[in-house]
């Protein structure tokens, strides 16, 4: 891992209906921002809000040689949309993502910026003391667990949006055109250097949590479709599972049948569960096949690139080439040798 030189910082915050935290943001944000020996800006992206938010950010954006720049959005999108509008108009080498509600403290920032620096494609975080209630908290466990299952990356706290990732990283994630994404896992899936640091976590203090449950059940959806299509495939797991099950039960009700009599067999009851255990099997696989034409077409749809080149090393510079044209047909020097 090489270290990583930076010439401007990015800070990317969505502000949704925060008019209250706002001053306190701002003021506390651009502090931090001038611990740090780099250009920075402070990328504010305001999500719809129906409060005073945009407003504020306005003014942040219009005082003489500000570092604020206002992105307001025409309505409201969602939290991860809005971050991936102000990755779209930040230019820092290194992004840094905050909530607006002061609960990931700006004062980290340099500490983030500190690891970046050391060559870390994405540097996360983990909250030491996290100030939510229970309710929000085991969702997010499990939610952690499952996601390290699935993605193989080990990072213990996907609900911390306090990160660092470099232009590269961002770049990449610009280049997905799904529409619901949970940027974190999105990162993780172009990053090779990842890290860790821990965090304070402070409560909220002015206004409550934009997360409904419902809100929460959907921004679990997209981060399940976001790292996998493994359920899909599920379905036709459990098929295979209930249909061999249905198989199994019907040999064993021959088997016995021809051991103990006819009387045994209550009427073909047992047959008719395994019949019904085989059909139901048969449709199940019928259905992961759907999922898996399904999961393909998914994957074309939201396009994400198929690679991501993070550099070109050639030994030699390549030598400079005449250029011939031919009948409108354009052919280099080295083409002529070889013809
Ligand atoms: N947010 C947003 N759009 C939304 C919901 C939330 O931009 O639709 C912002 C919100 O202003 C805050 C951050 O996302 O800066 C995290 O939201 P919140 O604190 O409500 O989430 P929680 O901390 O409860 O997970
Ligand atoms: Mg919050």
């Amino acid at each position: 891992m090489k270290p990583y030189p930076i010439r401007c910082v990015s800070i990317v915050i969505p502000v949704y209906n925060e008019q209250d935290s706002l001053p306190e943001l701002l003021r506390r944000t651009e502090a931090a921002c001038q611990q740090l020996h780099h250009d920075y800006e402070i990328v504010l992206v305001d999500d719809g809000s129906r409060d005073d938010s945009a407003q504020i950010l306005e003014e942040a954006a219009q005082r003489e040689s500000s570092k604020v720049v206002a992105v307001i959005l025409n309505r409201n999108y969602g939290q991860h949309a809005a971050i991936m509008a102000g990755f779209e108009q930040c230019k820092g080498d290194v992004v840094i993502t905050l909530d607006a509600d002061l609960q990931n403290p700006p004062e980290e920032i340099p500490r983030l910026v500190a690891q970046a620096e050391l060559g870390y494609d994405v540097v996360a975080t983990v909250r030491s003391n996290r100030q939510d209630s229970a309710l929000r908290r085991w969702p997010s466990k499990l939610i952690n667990l499952a996601v390290q299952r699935s993605t193989g990356v080990a990072m213990s706290d996907y609900g911390c949006m306090l990160r660092a990732y470099r232009r590269t990283i961002v770049d990449a994630m610009l280049a997905c055109r799904e529409r619901s994404t949970f940027i974190p896992i999105l990162a993780n899936s172009f990053a090779r250097h990842t890290t860790e640091i821990l965090v304070m976590h402070a409560e909220r203090e002015h206004g409550e949590s934009k997360y409904s449950p419902m809100r929460l059940v959907n921004l679990m959806f997209d981060l399940i479709t976001c790292m996998t299509t493994t359920p899909l495939r599920l379905l036709s797991i459990v098929g295979f599972a209930m249909a061999a099950l249905g198989v199994l039960f019907a040999t064993a009700l021959i088997v016995l049948r021809l051991a103990f009599g006819a009387s045994w067999a209550g009427h073909g009851t047992f047959v008719l569960f395994a019949v019904l255990f085989v059909f139901t099997g048969g449709q199940f696989i019928g259905m992961g096949l759907l999922g898996e034409y399904l999961g393909r077409m998914y994957s074309d749809v939201r396009a994400r690139p198929r690679f991501f080149i993070e550099k070109v090393l050639r030994s030699q510079p390549a030598a400079p080439v005449s250029v011939v044209t031919v009948d409108g047909l354009t052919s280099t020097s080295s083409d002529q040798v070889l013809l």
